[in-house]
């Protein structure tokens, strides 16, 4: 008979880990262990919801995120609840529904919502280790988890919500997006190189703004789509008949008429995107893997330029900075870029041109966005035992709808879940909160079966 009780290890502990073990605190009903692995203290928070400026705003508004499957108005409810001065003020309801909040706001209702789910079952034995997790195999029937300290993980279950991987500083090349840097070196920085034209690099300018520089901002994009704004109010999502092609450039070419004619109509475009979302990893699945690919290589700064948008005033602000002479946009690639003293000195190639040439900037800061983080010892370890694979494009892993990872062979490595941003290749529509809490909250109802049919084989041995 089993000695210890059924385990569940999430590995990762920023939205997306906190999502899974809130899912599974919520669908599994009898008493089991959590254990969570992350090395930062910052649980909750994640690279998204944590060490940015504080300033940096949700892209999403207040009514729209929730990290509790089925209850969708959830952070707005939080939010209310936390300015509201016991008159229930309905005007101020309404009014933050609509209004895009603090990232690090959002983080704090992480954390909270993660405690208070624990906190409300005493039957569950929770943990946290501050640790990284660095392997994973398969030990008899359960999973054995070395991490970068003495003591290993015994579970059941795996869920893999590692996303981005962990958060590093590299002394080479340019600072990432989130490094700090002084507020009296930005004040006597003249110029900031950004590598990349989107959300992230929209958040470093204006923070660095923010902080006191002045000089002259240069960003390099190889298609030079900045991010586009939402409309001025929610728009309600408008569903539209595509093409049942199998072609990327048709299906875009049918969405760009759709869009124009929804402008024609009265219609926002914004609409017809939000319109297609719950339908994008059914689109997404249809297509073959070479016309994944064309999307990836031509089209995808195109569609996040649109899909991934920012409030007005932030857009507005951002307009401004080109229009104003203040920002420059410059269409190429960067193909290194050195640390010279305190400065930086980026080779670059410019779109249709062979020729390289070298640009000084006193800080450049890599925005290229963020990407799973599939090199780290942890995934390496299950390509290695061949229970996991990279999706053909190496965004991810290979996984079913509700985040099972298929290992060699094309089976699911049963009880091994990857949830969140680790499921972009398979899945492409899966990176933000109310894709990753529908996952999330799948993957806890097959845990939960596993573990009601673990109870059952037990029970059964024990009367026999
Ligand atoms: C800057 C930014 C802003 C965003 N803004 C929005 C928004 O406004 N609205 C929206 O809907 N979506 C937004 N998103 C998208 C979405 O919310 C993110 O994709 C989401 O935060 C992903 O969280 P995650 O926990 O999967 O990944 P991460 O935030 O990368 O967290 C992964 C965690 O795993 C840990 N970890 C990694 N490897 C190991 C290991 N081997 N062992 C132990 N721990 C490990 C890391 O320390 C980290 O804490 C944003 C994303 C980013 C990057």
């Amino acid at each position: 008979m089993r000695k210890s009780p059924f385990t569940v290890c999430v590995v990762g502990g920023g939205f997306t880990g906190s999502a899974a073990a809130i899912a599974c605190l919520t669908r599994i009903k009898t008493p089991f262990r959590l254990v969570m692995i992350e090395p930062s203290s910052a649980l909750g928070r994640g690279v998204a919801y944590g060490s940015h400026h504080p300033l940096n705003l949700l892209n999403v508004r207040t009514r729209n995120l929730s990290i509790r499957a089925g209850q969708p108005g959830d952070f707005l409810n939080w939010a209310f609840g936390q300015l509201d001065q016991g008159e229930n003020q309905a005007g101020l309801h309404e009014a933050l529904a609509h209004t895009f909040l603090p990232r690090q706001l959002f983080g704090e209702y992480v954390r909270q919502r993660l405690f208070e789910t624990v906190a409300r079952r005493a039957d569950v034995e929770f943990t946290v280790i501050a640790g990284t997790a660095l392997a994973c195999a398969i030990e008899g029937d359960r999973y054995r988890i070395a991490l970068d300290r003495a003591e290993t993980v015994v579970a059941d279950i795996v869920v893999l919500a590692t996303a981005y991987g962990v958060v590093r500083f590299a002394g080479t090349g340019a600072l990432a997006p989130f490094e700090m840097v002084p507020g009296e070196r930005l004040a006597r920085a003249g110029s900031i190189a950004l590598i990349g034209s989107g959300l992230t690099m929209t958040d470093v300018l204006l923070s660095a703004r923010r902080d006191g520089f002045q000089g002259k901002a240069l960003v390099i994009s190889r298609r030079g789509q900045l991010p586009r704004p939402h409309a001025p109010k929610g728009v309600v999502p408008q569903q539209v008949g595509l093409p049942r092609s199998k072609r990327v450039s048709m299906l875009a070419a049918a969405l760009r008429i759709a869009c124009e004619m929804a402008e024609e109509n009265g219609t926002p475009w914004q609409a017809i995107i939000n319109g297609l979302r719950p339908s994008l990893q059914d689109i997404w699945q249809g297509l073959a893997a070479d016309e994944q690919a064309r999307f990836l290589r031509h089209l995808r700064p195109f569609w996040e330029a649109h899909r991934h948008r920012l409030p007005m005033e932030v857009h507005g602000r951002l307009r401004a900075e080109f229009s104003e002479g203040r920002a420059h946009l410059l269409r190429g690639s960067v193909v290194e870029v050195t640390r010279d003293g305190e400065r930086f000195k980026l080779k670059l190639k410019r779109r249709a041109s062979e020729e390289h040439e070298i640009i000084d900037a006193d800080l450049a800061f890599d925005c290229s966005g963020f990407k799973p983080d599939l090199d780290q010892s942890l995934i390496a370890s299950l390509f290695a035992r061949g229970l996991a694979r990279p999706d053909p494009h190496r965004l991810g892993l290979v996984v079913r709808r509700n985040g099972e990872v298929m290992g060699e062979g094309g089976r699911p490595t049963e009880g091994l879940f990857a949830i969140g941003p680790l499921c972009q290749g398979t899945l492409w529509e899966i990176t933000a909160v109310p894709e990753i809490v529908a996952q999330a909250d799948q993957a806890a109802e097959s845990v939960a079966a596993l573990s009601e049919s673990e109870a059952g084989a037990e029970r059964r041995a024990a009367s026999a």
